[in-house]
């Protein structure tokens, strides 16, 4: 089969999780998001991650040219001959000139952009309805999956929260973010015929069977 190299692209709160998980089990693809792909640098001890592992102890964002090289050192390790799903990165215009770039002088090119889609209203309902057990931080949803007693965790009786992550006013701001310096990507992506639009508001295996579908088509053409 030919390479898929994959960005995915939407708000938070869209299900790209989710579909990450699916589309790495489908495709046997690895999936480089970018808080775990610096963890695995600092890990491994490389140069890049040592450089990485001071921006993150002092808190400080790590600069794009740095995730862009820690991407770049997984490209070259052959765990993504076949093809990667990238997450979190490129976010705005300047990353993805600099992915792009950085693919180019490896003779290699993106397969496509996926953007799970979803308005912000019903990002806010997502994210603002979820709880966490303080003790062990099962996940419960007001709406969705409600616990059986009212602020209690159903498995171990402990209090749920709501983390900071998942405040109205935390998600407005992510959201605001995402507007403004990721959606310009969108056309961008747009522009190169690359973009793939996915209804993020259809049930997780409706969208799941979507891009399946899609990437099923983006393959066979690479091959003809
Ligand atoms: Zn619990």
């Amino acid at each position: 089969m030919s390479e898929l190299n994959l960005v995915l692209l939407g708000p938070p709160g869209a299900g790209k999780g989710t579909q990450a998980d699916r589309l790495r089990d489908d495709f046997e693809l690895p999936y480089f998001a970018t808080g775990n792909i610096l963890r695995d640098a600092v890990k491994n001890g490389s140069e890049l991650g040592r450089e990485a592992k001071g921006y993150m102890e002092r808190g400080a964002l790590v600069p794009d040219e740095l995730i862009c090289g820690v991407i770049a050192e997984r490209l070259d390790s052959g765990d993504a001959d076949n093809g990667f799903l990238l997450d979190g990165f490129p976010r705005t215009i300047p990353q993805a000139e600099m992915l792009e770039r950085a693919l180019e002088e490896r003779s290699r090119a993106l397969t496509a952009a996926l953007l799970i889609g979803a308005p912000d209203q019903e990002v806010l309902r997502r994210l603002s309805g979820r709880r966490t057990c303080a003790k062990a931080g099962h996940v419960y949803h007001l709406e969705f999956d409600p616990p059986k007693n009212e602020g209690v965790c159903d498995q171990d009786g402990s209090r749920l929260i709501q983390r900071d992550d998942d405040k109205p006013e935390t998600i407005r701001k992510r959201l605001a973010t995402y507007h403004e310096q990721t959606e310009p990507l969108i056309d961008w992506y747009e522009q190169r015929g690359l973009l793939r639009r996915f209804d993020g508001l259809l049930p997780p295996d409706e969208v799941h069977s979507r891009i399946r579908a899609t990437l099923a088509t983006l393959a066979l053409e690479a091959e003809i």
